[in-house]
Protein backbone atom coordinates (compact mmCIF):
# COMPACT_ATOMS: atom_id res chain seq x y z
CA UNK A 1 0.00 0.00 0.00
CA UNK A 2 1.52 3.40 -1.08
CA UNK A 3 1.92 5.99 2.10
CA UNK A 4 0.19 9.36 1.88
CA UNK A 5 2.89 11.96 2.00
CA UNK A 6 0.84 14.42 2.05
CA UNK A 7 -3.56 14.43 2.37
CA UNK A 8 -5.73 17.39 0.97
CA UNK A 9 -9.55 16.85 2.66
CA UNK A 10 -12.08 19.48 1.39
CA UNK A 11 -10.11 22.32 0.50
CA UNK A 12 -11.53 25.37 -0.05
CA UNK A 13 -9.99 29.31 -0.64
CA UNK A 14 -11.99 32.44 -1.93
CA UNK A 15 -10.24 35.24 -2.73
CA UNK A 16 -13.14 38.15 -1.99
CA UNK A 17 -16.90 36.70 -3.34
CA UNK A 18 -15.09 34.06 -6.26
CA UNK A 19 -13.94 30.33 -4.86
CA UNK A 20 -11.08 29.70 -6.67
CA UNK A 21 -11.22 26.27 -4.75
CA UNK A 22 -14.48 24.41 -4.48
CA UNK A 23 -13.71 21.11 -2.11
CA UNK A 24 -10.43 19.97 -3.24
CA UNK A 25 -9.43 16.09 -1.82
CA UNK A 26 -6.36 14.20 -2.78
CA UNK A 27 -3.86 12.45 -1.51
CA UNK A 28 0.05 11.78 -3.02
CA UNK A 29 1.87 9.20 -2.03
CA UNK A 30 5.81 9.09 -0.69
CA UNK A 31 8.14 9.17 -3.90
CA UNK A 32 6.51 9.88 -6.04
CA UNK A 33 6.05 12.43 -9.33
CA UNK A 34 2.89 13.96 -8.52
CA UNK A 35 1.18 15.94 -11.44
CA UNK A 36 -1.12 18.72 -10.80
CA UNK A 37 -2.95 19.59 -14.18
CA UNK A 38 -5.32 22.10 -15.79
CA UNK A 39 -5.88 25.23 -17.16
CA UNK A 40 -4.71 29.03 -16.17
CA UNK A 41 -6.79 29.72 -13.35
CA UNK A 42 -8.05 26.92 -12.51
CA UNK A 43 -6.89 27.04 -9.09
CA UNK A 44 -3.26 25.02 -9.04
CA UNK A 45 -0.71 27.42 -7.90
CA UNK A 46 -3.49 28.59 -5.24
CA UNK A 47 -4.05 24.86 -3.76
CA UNK A 48 0.00 24.29 -4.11
CA UNK A 49 0.62 27.66 -2.07
CA UNK A 50 -1.02 27.02 0.76
CA UNK A 51 0.28 23.28 1.12
CA UNK A 52 3.32 25.57 0.95
CA UNK A 53 2.07 27.63 4.04
CA UNK A 54 2.80 30.91 1.96
CA UNK A 55 -1.20 31.22 1.48
CA UNK A 56 -4.50 31.25 4.20
CA UNK A 57 -6.68 28.80 2.96
CA UNK A 58 -10.44 28.69 3.72
CA UNK A 59 -11.46 25.88 4.62
CA UNK A 60 -10.49 22.20 4.43
CA UNK A 61 -7.77 20.13 5.91
CA UNK A 62 -4.12 19.44 5.21
CA UNK A 63 -1.10 17.12 5.96
CA UNK A 64 1.71 17.06 5.29
CA UNK A 65 4.10 13.95 6.10
CA UNK A 66 1.92 13.35 9.51
CA UNK A 67 1.92 17.25 9.80
CA UNK A 68 -1.17 19.62 10.31
CA UNK A 69 -0.93 22.44 8.80
CA UNK A 70 -3.10 24.44 11.24
CA UNK A 71 -1.20 23.25 13.96
CA UNK A 72 2.63 23.02 12.76
CA UNK A 73 3.06 24.90 9.90
CA UNK A 74 6.79 25.43 10.69
CA UNK A 75 7.36 22.11 11.21
CA UNK A 76 5.84 21.89 7.48
CA UNK A 77 8.33 24.71 5.84
CA UNK A 78 10.81 22.20 7.50
CA UNK A 79 10.78 19.43 5.24
CA UNK A 80 9.32 20.81 2.02
CA UNK A 81 11.30 22.04 -1.16
CA UNK A 82 9.77 25.52 -2.36
CA UNK A 83 11.16 27.16 -6.03
CA UNK A 84 12.33 30.79 -4.43
CA UNK A 85 11.38 33.68 -6.35
CA UNK A 86 14.25 35.17 -8.47
CA UNK A 87 13.84 38.29 -6.95
CA UNK A 88 15.86 36.64 -4.12
CA UNK A 89 18.50 35.67 -6.78
CA UNK A 90 20.63 38.62 -5.80
CA UNK A 91 22.08 40.10 -8.90
CA UNK A 92 25.99 40.67 -7.68
CA UNK A 93 25.95 37.27 -6.27
CA UNK A 94 27.50 34.12 -8.18
CA UNK A 95 25.54 30.68 -8.04
CA UNK A 96 27.86 29.31 -5.42
CA UNK A 97 27.24 32.24 -2.88
CA UNK A 98 23.94 32.41 -3.81
CA UNK A 99 23.64 28.68 -2.43
CA UNK A 100 25.58 29.70 0.71
CA UNK A 101 23.23 32.50 1.28
CA UNK A 102 20.47 30.48 0.92
CA UNK A 103 22.09 27.85 3.32
CA UNK A 104 22.41 30.09 5.59
CA UNK A 105 18.76 31.26 6.43
CA UNK A 106 17.80 27.50 6.01
CA UNK A 107 20.84 27.24 8.62
CA UNK A 108 22.21 23.99 6.39
CA UNK A 109 25.64 23.86 6.22
CA UNK A 110 25.62 22.33 2.56
CA UNK A 111 28.91 22.43 -0.19
CA UNK A 112 27.44 24.58 -3.18
CA UNK A 113 30.17 22.76 -5.46
CA UNK A 114 28.54 19.79 -4.64
CA UNK A 115 24.75 20.85 -4.95
CA UNK A 116 25.73 22.51 -7.91
CA UNK A 117 26.74 19.19 -9.67
CA UNK A 118 23.24 17.48 -8.96
CA UNK A 119 21.86 19.98 -11.60
CA UNK A 120 24.68 19.65 -14.35
CA UNK A 121 25.67 23.16 -13.39
CA UNK A 122 29.27 23.14 -11.47
CA UNK A 123 31.19 24.47 -14.21
CA UNK A 124 28.59 27.81 -13.52
CA UNK A 125 29.57 28.34 -10.01
CA UNK A 126 31.13 31.58 -10.48
CA UNK A 127 28.64 33.12 -13.19
CA UNK A 128 25.60 35.15 -12.35
CA UNK A 129 22.19 33.88 -12.48
CA UNK A 130 21.34 36.38 -15.28
CA UNK A 131 24.29 35.04 -17.47
CA UNK A 132 22.29 31.51 -17.45
CA UNK A 133 20.38 30.26 -20.38
CA UNK A 134 16.92 29.36 -19.84
CA UNK A 135 17.48 25.52 -19.00
CA UNK A 136 20.45 26.05 -16.67
CA UNK A 137 17.75 28.89 -14.67
CA UNK A 138 15.32 26.16 -14.00
CA UNK A 139 18.21 23.82 -12.82
CA UNK A 140 19.61 26.34 -10.49
CA UNK A 141 16.11 27.12 -9.29
CA UNK A 142 15.38 23.37 -8.54
CA UNK A 143 18.27 23.40 -6.68
CA UNK A 144 17.36 25.68 -4.60
CA UNK A 145 15.06 23.88 -3.72
CA UNK A 146 16.78 20.86 -2.72
CA UNK A 147 19.00 23.37 0.09
CA UNK A 148 17.43 22.16 3.08
CA UNK A 149 17.30 18.33 2.08
CA UNK A 150 13.61 18.17 2.35
CA UNK A 151 11.33 15.56 1.45
CA UNK A 152 9.05 16.93 -1.07
CA UNK A 153 9.50 19.17 -3.53
CA UNK A 154 7.11 21.60 -5.26
CA UNK A 155 8.02 22.75 -9.05
CA UNK A 156 5.50 25.36 -10.52
CA UNK A 157 5.68 25.08 -14.38
CA UNK A 158 9.75 24.40 -14.28
CA UNK A 159 9.73 23.88 -18.22
CA UNK A 160 7.80 26.46 -19.80
CA UNK A 161 9.69 28.02 -22.43
CA UNK A 162 12.36 25.79 -22.75
CA UNK A 163 13.49 24.11 -25.99
CA UNK A 164 13.37 20.58 -26.34
CA UNK A 165 16.60 19.59 -24.82
CA UNK A 166 15.88 21.56 -22.35
CA UNK A 167 12.75 20.34 -21.51
CA UNK A 168 14.02 16.56 -21.86
CA UNK A 169 17.05 17.38 -19.35
CA UNK A 170 14.69 18.62 -16.59
CA UNK A 171 12.71 15.24 -16.90
CA UNK A 172 15.64 13.00 -16.26
CA UNK A 173 16.76 15.77 -12.94
CA UNK A 174 13.47 15.60 -11.83
CA UNK A 175 13.75 12.16 -12.73
CA UNK A 176 17.14 11.80 -10.60
CA UNK A 177 15.69 13.40 -7.40
CA UNK A 178 12.72 10.89 -7.01
CA UNK A 179 15.25 8.26 -7.45
CA UNK A 180 17.35 9.64 -4.18
CA UNK A 181 13.71 9.55 -2.16
CA UNK A 182 12.46 13.09 -2.79
CA UNK A 183 8.38 13.39 -3.57
CA UNK A 184 7.71 16.05 -6.42
CA UNK A 185 4.58 17.50 -7.15
CA UNK A 186 4.80 19.49 -10.39
CA UNK A 187 2.81 21.76 -12.70
CA UNK A 188 2.67 21.71 -16.30
CA UNK A 189 1.03 22.64 -19.55
CA UNK A 190 2.10 19.64 -21.10
CA UNK A 191 0.02 16.53 -21.49
CA UNK A 192 3.37 14.81 -23.09
CA UNK A 193 5.53 15.61 -19.93
CA UNK A 194 2.91 14.72 -17.54
CA UNK A 195 2.53 11.34 -19.21
CA UNK A 196 6.11 10.50 -19.28
CA UNK A 197 7.10 12.01 -15.61
CA UNK A 198 4.00 11.80 -13.93
CA UNK A 199 2.80 8.35 -11.16
CA UNK A 200 -0.36 9.74 -11.01
CA UNK A 201 -1.89 13.18 -11.98
CA UNK A 202 -4.94 15.30 -10.68
CA UNK A 203 -6.35 17.38 -13.41
CA UNK A 204 -8.14 20.09 -12.19
CA UNK A 205 -10.57 22.63 -13.85
CA UNK A 206 -12.71 25.43 -12.10
CA UNK A 207 -11.59 25.09 -8.49
CA UNK A 208 -12.43 21.02 -8.60
CA UNK A 209 -10.89 17.72 -9.25
CA UNK A 210 -12.54 16.43 -12.37
CA UNK A 211 -10.38 13.50 -12.97
CA UNK A 212 -6.78 11.60 -11.10
CA UNK A 213 -5.06 8.40 -11.50
CA UNK A 214 -2.29 7.41 -13.34
CA UNK A 215 -2.06 8.92 -17.08
CA UNK A 216 -2.19 5.03 -18.42
CA UNK A 217 -5.41 4.92 -16.60
CA UNK A 218 -6.69 8.05 -17.76
CA UNK A 219 -6.00 7.05 -21.49
CA UNK A 220 -7.55 3.89 -20.51
CA UNK A 221 -10.81 4.92 -19.36
CA UNK A 222 -10.90 7.32 -22.26
CA UNK A 223 -10.53 4.67 -25.02
CA UNK A 224 -12.71 2.11 -23.01
CA UNK A 225 -15.44 5.08 -23.39
CA UNK A 226 -15.05 4.97 -27.41
CA UNK A 227 -12.77 7.93 -27.78
CA UNK A 228 -10.82 7.41 -31.04
CA UNK A 229 -8.24 10.04 -32.18
CA UNK A 230 -9.53 11.81 -35.19
CA UNK A 231 -7.06 10.34 -37.92
CA UNK A 232 -4.13 7.59 -37.51
CA UNK A 233 -1.36 9.01 -35.87
CA UNK A 234 2.38 9.20 -37.32
CA UNK A 235 4.93 6.68 -35.28
CA UNK A 236 6.76 9.84 -34.69
CA UNK A 237 6.37 13.39 -34.42
CA UNK A 238 8.03 16.73 -34.56
CA UNK A 239 9.63 16.62 -31.51
CA UNK A 240 11.02 13.42 -32.53
CA UNK A 241 12.46 14.64 -35.58
CA UNK A 242 13.75 18.00 -33.49
CA UNK A 243 15.28 16.04 -31.46
CA UNK A 244 16.97 13.52 -33.41
CA UNK A 245 18.29 16.19 -35.34
CA UNK A 246 19.35 18.78 -33.06
CA UNK A 247 20.48 15.79 -30.54
CA UNK A 248 19.43 15.37 -26.85
CA UNK A 249 22.67 15.47 -25.35
CA UNK A 250 23.42 18.19 -22.45
CA UNK A 251 24.51 21.46 -24.33
CA UNK A 252 25.14 24.81 -23.52
CA UNK A 253 21.39 25.36 -22.79
P1 LIG B 1 -3.74 28.31 -11.80
O1 LIG B 1 -2.49 28.16 -11.01
O2 LIG B 1 -4.44 27.01 -12.03
O3 LIG B 1 -3.53 29.07 -13.08
P2 LIG B 1 -4.53 30.14 -9.72
O4 LIG B 1 -4.54 29.38 -8.46
O5 LIG B 1 -3.36 31.04 -9.99
O6 LIG B 1 -4.77 29.15 -10.93
O7 LIG B 1 -5.82 31.06 -9.78
C1 LIG B 1 -7.14 30.55 -9.60
C2 LIG B 1 -8.14 31.67 -9.69
O8 LIG B 1 -7.99 32.53 -8.55
C3 LIG B 1 -7.97 32.56 -10.91
O9 LIG B 1 -9.25 32.94 -11.37
C4 LIG B 1 -7.21 33.75 -10.37
O10 LIG B 1 -7.51 34.92 -11.12
C5 LIG B 1 -7.74 33.85 -8.96
N1 LIG B 1 -6.73 34.44 -8.05
C6 LIG B 1 -5.49 33.95 -7.82
N2 LIG B 1 -4.84 34.71 -6.90
C7 LIG B 1 -5.70 35.69 -6.54
C8 LIG B 1 -5.63 36.78 -5.62
N3 LIG B 1 -4.54 36.99 -4.88
N4 LIG B 1 -6.72 37.57 -5.52
C9 LIG B 1 -7.84 37.33 -6.25
N5 LIG B 1 -7.97 36.32 -7.13
C10 LIG B 1 -6.92 35.51 -7.28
Amino acid sequence: MAKAIITVKDLHKKYGDFEAVKGLSFEVYEGEIFGLLGPNGAGKSTTLEIIETLREKTSGEIWVDGINLDESPNEIKKIIGVQLQTSGYYPGLNLSELITLFAGLYNEDIDPGKLLDTVNLRDKAKAKYKELSGGQKQRFSIATTLINKPRIIFLDEPTTGLDPQARRNLWDLVQQIREQGTTVIITTHYMDEAEVLCDRVAIVDSGRIIAQGSPDKLIDDLVASGFERPKEVKKANLEDVFIQLTGHALRGE
